[in-house]
C-alpha cells in the first residue's frame, strides 16, 4: 500500500469490487505512477494501476471538458452513478456511438469476453424490439449517433443485414458491425448482403498476427479466416478496423505487426483500435497490477514497435470521451507510403475546457467520414496528385488516405473512476431501451455479478 512519498492528485468516486458500494476515491501519484485508492468500509483497502510511466505525463493527459447534459434523461438521480443509468440528468455527455447486442449467442468461448457471451443465450431480440431501440435512440437525440450492432457475436444472425436495412431506412447514416469476422471469412454472400444492406465498416475482432496468440486469448486459430474475412470486405468495398484486446505478455509484443498487417491492407483497413483488457464479464482470475497494461505504456509500445514511423507527440486525447479513457493517432498514408501525422492540427487547446458537446459531433463525423468507404475519392485523388506538389498532396490525402490508431481502456469494478464514466459516450441500448454507458453496462463485481446486464438473472442491489 501507499508509503509518505504518495501525492493526492484529485479526487473522485468509484464502487467497492466486492459489494459494489459507492466509495470516495483518490487519484495518487505515487513514484512516476498514478494509482486509485478507495477503502471500502466492509473489505478494506484497494489501489489499482491507472497510468504507468511519465510518458506521455498523466497531468498533460487529463483534460476537462465543459459538459452536454443529456437532451431527455429518461432516469432520475436515486441510487446515485452508476445506478441510475438511463440515461440520468447527472450525465456528462451524449450518445457518440450507440451498442445494440443483437444477439448473446455466440461461436467462440473466449477465456477473455466483456459480454460474457454465449452461456445459456436467451433468444434474440425479434426485428420489431430492435426497431423500438432504434426509435428509442431517435427520440433520445435525434439519429446522429453512430450505431454499433454487436453481441454476442452479430454475424450468427442471417437476418443481419435486415437489422442494418432497418436502420438505414430510419436515417441512421454510420451503421458498423462488431464481429469476430469469422462468417465473413467463410460467407461471402452475406458479406455482399451486409454491404447492399448498407454497412458501412467492420470492427474487427484482431488480437495478433500469430495463431498462438489466438489460441491464447480466443482459444482457437483463425489468422487465415480473417485474412480471408478481410479481402472479401475488400471485394464488397466494407472498411475493416482492426480491434486487438491487449493482454500483457500475451500480444503486447505483437502490436508493432498488427499495425503493419493493417496497413499491408491499407485502405480495405483504415485503422488499429486496441483495447487494454478489462476485468468484466468473463475472464480467467482476479486481476493484480501486472495484469494491466495503462494507456501510456500503449502508446510508448507502439513508437518502439514501429521503430518511431509512429511517436508518442502524434498521439492526443479525444474530445468526446473523458481524457482518460482513450488515445487517438490520424496519420496520412503518403504514395510512398510514408506515414505523416496529423493529429496535432486536430488537436483542441491543451489548457481551456472544450464543450463536450461539440468533442461528440466531431468524433462522429470522423468515424463516419473516414471509417466508410470512400474508394471513388480514392481513386479520383490519385489522378489529381500527379500534379499537386508534396504538402498539397498531403492535404489532399487527410480526406481520403487516413490511418488512425486509437485504443480505449475500459474501467472495471478496481479502477473505475465515476467522473469518467459521467463522460461516456459510449452507451449500450439496454433490452427495455435504457441507454447505459458501456462500462456501467458491463460492469460486474468480483463474484461476476452485474448492475445492469442480464438483470432478470443477476440483479444486485447496491450496499453502499
Ligand atoms: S453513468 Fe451517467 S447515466 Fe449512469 S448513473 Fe452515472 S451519470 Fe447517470
Ligand atoms: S466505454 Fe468506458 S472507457 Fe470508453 S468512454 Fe465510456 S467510460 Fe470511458
Ligand atoms: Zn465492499
Amino acid at each position: 500500500m501507499m508509503t509518505d512519498t504518495a501525492i493526492v492528485l484529485s479526487t473522485t468516486e468509484s464502487v467497492c469490487p466486492i459489494c459494489l458500494a459507492r466509495l470516495p476515491a483518490e487519484r495518487v501519484m505515487l513514484g512516476d505512477d498514478v494509482y486509485l485508492l478507495k477503502t471500502c468500509p466492509e473489505h478494506g483497502p484497494f489501489q489499482t494501476i491507472l497510468w504507468r510511466g511519465q510518458q506521455p505525463a498523466y497531468i498533460e493527459w487529463a483534460k476537462p471538458k465543459i459538459p452536454a447534459y443529456p437532451a431527455h434523461p429518461t432516469t432520475q438521480n436515486n441510487l446515485g452513478c452508476p445506478f441510475d443509468c438511463g440515461l440520468c440528468p447527472d450525465h456528462r455527455q451524449q450518445t457518440c456511438t450507440a451498442l445494440l447486442e443483437v444477439t448473446q449467442r455466440c461461436d467462440l468461448r473466449c477465456p477473455f469476453c466483456f459480454a460474457d457471451a454465449g452461456i445459456n443465450p436467451p433468444p434474440d431480440p425479434d426485428l420489431a424490439t430492435i426497431e423500438g431501440w432504434y426509435r428509442r435512440l431517435l427520440e433520445a437525440g435525434g439519429n446522429s449517433a453512430n450505431i454499433q450492432l454487436s453481441g454476442g457475436e452479430p454475424t450468427l444472425r442471417d437476418d443481419l443485414p435486415d437489422i442494418v436495412a432497418l436502420g438505414k431506412s430510419l436515417g441512421f447514416q454510420f451503421i458498423q458491425v462488431n464481429t469476430n469476422g469469422l462468417r465473413l471469412g467463410r460467407d461471402a454472400d452475406y458479406v455482399k448482403r451486409l454491404k447492399q444492406a448498407g454497412l458501412s465498416s467492420v470492427f474487427m475482432q484482431f488480437d495478433g498476427t500469430h495463431d498462438d496468440v489466438l489460441m491464447t486469448i480466443r482459444g482457437v486459430k483463425q489468422l487465415d479466416r480473417k485474412r480471408v474475412a478481410i479481402e472479401c470486405c475488400a471485394e464488397n468495398d466494407l472498411v475493416v478496423i482492426l480491434v486487438p484486446t491487449l493482454v500483457l505478455n500475451v500480444n503486447t509484443g505483437d502490436i508493432g505487426d498488427i499495425i503493419e498487417f493493417a496497413l499491408d491492407y491499407f485502405p480495405t483497413v483504415r485503422g488499429v483500435h486496441f483495447q487494454p483488457v478489462s476485468y468484466f464479464g468473463r475472464y480467467p482470475q482476479i486481476p493484480s497490477d501486472a495484469d494491466r497494461i495503462t494507456i501510456p505504456e500503449v502508446i510508448r509500445l507502439i513508437e518502439t514497435q514501429t521503430g518511431g514511423k509512429m511517436k508518442m507527440s502524434h498521439f492526443t486525447t479525444s474530445g468526446c470521451e473523458n481524457a482518460l479513457c482513450s488515445l487517438h493517432g490520424n496519420f496520412v498514408v503518403m504514395p510512398d507510403g510514408e506515414l505523416r501525422s496529423w493529429s496535432q492540427q486536430n488537436a483542441s487547446g491543451c489548457c481551456t475546457p472544450q464543450p463536450a458537446e461539440i468533442g461528440a459531433t466531431k468524433t462522429r463525423q470522423f468515424v463516419a467520414q473516414f471509417w466508410s468507404s470512400n474508394a471513388n475519392l480514392i481513386a479520383l485523388d490519385s489522378i489529381r496528385e500527379s500534379k499537386l506538389g508534396d504538402w498539397d498532396v498531403f492535404l489532399a490525402r487527410t480526406k481520403t488516405h487516413t490511418f488512425c490508431v486509437s485504443g480505449m481502456a475500459f474501467q472495471d469494478a478496481w479502477n473505475l473512476d465515476l467522473e469518467r464514466l459521467r463522460e461516456c459516450c459510449i452507451h449500450t441500448v439496454s433490452p427495455d431501451g435504457r441507454l447505459i454507458p458501456f462500462c456501467a453496462y458491463n460492469l460486474t463485481d468480483q463474484m461476476g455479478r452485474s448492475i445492469y446486464r442480464n438483470q432478470q438473472a443477476t440483479i444486485i442491489e447496491p450496499c453502499g
